[in-house]
């Protein structure tokens, strides 16, 4: 990975003063790549000799409570007197895998009132919003945790990485690559597995600890799903699946239960796009993915406030279920008459 070599010496200045207080940051609904990429940070800040606090807006998938050091993640919701403390204290703050402040959700006004703290990017998701004072934005790398590995071989070494740091930058590239079937699997990322796995740390454990840890109910709501939710439009090349506050009470939902889910229509051949509709009490978040050419961030963009990636991306809608739905088909047949789709 290409890093930019002013954006090293900035960064490098910003840290020179030790004894700092750094807040790592990552998205709502984190995953193993926010976690995974924000943890293995957290370490190196602290051999810098800064104080680190870990914040994430909300829960964290509960297949990701093994991870070294995850005790230390602060959730907003469920604390937001002491992240609110952490924020207030900041000199830095790092935004992980994500790069608009409005992805924090309720967390965003906290980190607005900041206003002299120094901010800086290190992400893979594409055009960031809001200017940063050192950016490492890679839309190029499939993980924020190869964009971090890459930070630590060029700015501390990889000798400096421990068994614990490469679990966590692991789940990361895992995670995030789909356990390696996505696209940008450079050989570069291979190389920074192999060097991960010289740390000695056991890839089927981190493996059975993030994909095979699910409830029953889990298992029982992902059958519902398939089998009685999934719709396919569009000439069948299309597919959608939803699930009401009902439907999520009545199999025992807990954060993360919905992971995968909108992945799987595409093991379907004819399928080239697919969503997945989950509602919130406010609102119905709206997850996408795509095969090949099919852009679902401009998808995600032009129709449901979002963003993302190529082939992930997501976003929300603030109207009924139905309605959200209607949306989504209307929109599906507009972009394929402006040649998205093709
Ligand atoms: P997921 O479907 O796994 O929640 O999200 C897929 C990708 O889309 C992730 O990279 C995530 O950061 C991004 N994403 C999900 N929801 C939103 C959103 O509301 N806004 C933006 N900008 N990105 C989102
Ligand atoms: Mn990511």
């Amino acid at each position: 990975m290409k890093l930019s070599e002013e954006q090293i010496g900035r960064l490098q200045q910003l840290l020179e003063r030790p004894g700092q207080h750094i807040v790592l940051l990552s998205h709502t609904n984190p995953d193993g790549d926010a976690i995974g990429s924000s943890l293995a940070w957290a370490r190196l800040m602290e051999r810098m000799g800064h104080t680190v606090s870990c914040i994430v807006p909300n829960k964290f998938p509960y297949f990701l409570d093994w991870m070294p050091g995850i005790g230390e993640v602060l959730i907003f919701k469920n604390d937001p007197e002491k992240s609110a403390e952490a924020v207030a204290k900041a000199d830095l703050l790092f935004c992980m895998d994500f790069n608009a402040i409005s992805r924090l959700e309720a967390l965003s006004d906290l980190i607005a009132a900041n206003t002299s703290a120094r901010r800086v990017l290190i992400d893979h998701h594409l055009s960031p919003r809001e200017p940063f004072e050192v950016n490492f934005s890679h839309p190029e790398s499939s993980s924020t945790a190869f964009v971090v590995y890459s930070l630590i071989e060029r700015m501390f070494g990889l000798e400096t990485i421990t068994r614990e740091m490469a679990e966590c930058l692991y789940v990361g590239m895992m995670t995030d690559t789909g356990n390696f079937s996505f696209s940008f699997l450079t050989p570069e990322l291979y190389r920074a597995v192999a060097v991960l796995a010289e740390t000695g740390m056991d890839i089927p454990a981190i493996h059975n600890n993030v994909y095979n840890a699910y409830t029953a109910d889990r298992a029982r709501l992902f059958g519902y799903a398939i089998n009685r939710k999934m719709e396919l439009i569009h000439g069948g090349t299309v597919a959608y699946m939803s699930l009401t506050e009902q439907e999520m009470r009545r199999f025992r939902f807990q954060q993360g239960d919905s992971e995968g889910f909108v992945n799987y229509a595409l093991s379907i051949k004819k399928i080239r796009m697919s969503a997945m509709f989950l509602a919130h009490h406010r609102f119905i978040r709206i997850s996408l993915r795509s095969r090949g050419e099919v852009d679902v961030n401009l998808f995600a963009r032009k129709y449901f406030e979002g963003g993302g990636h190529h082939n992930a991306a997501g976003g929300k809608s603030y109207v009924s279920m139905e309605e959200t739905i209607e949306h989504f088909k209307r929109s599906v047949e507009e972009f394929a008459r402006d040649g998205y789709l093709d």
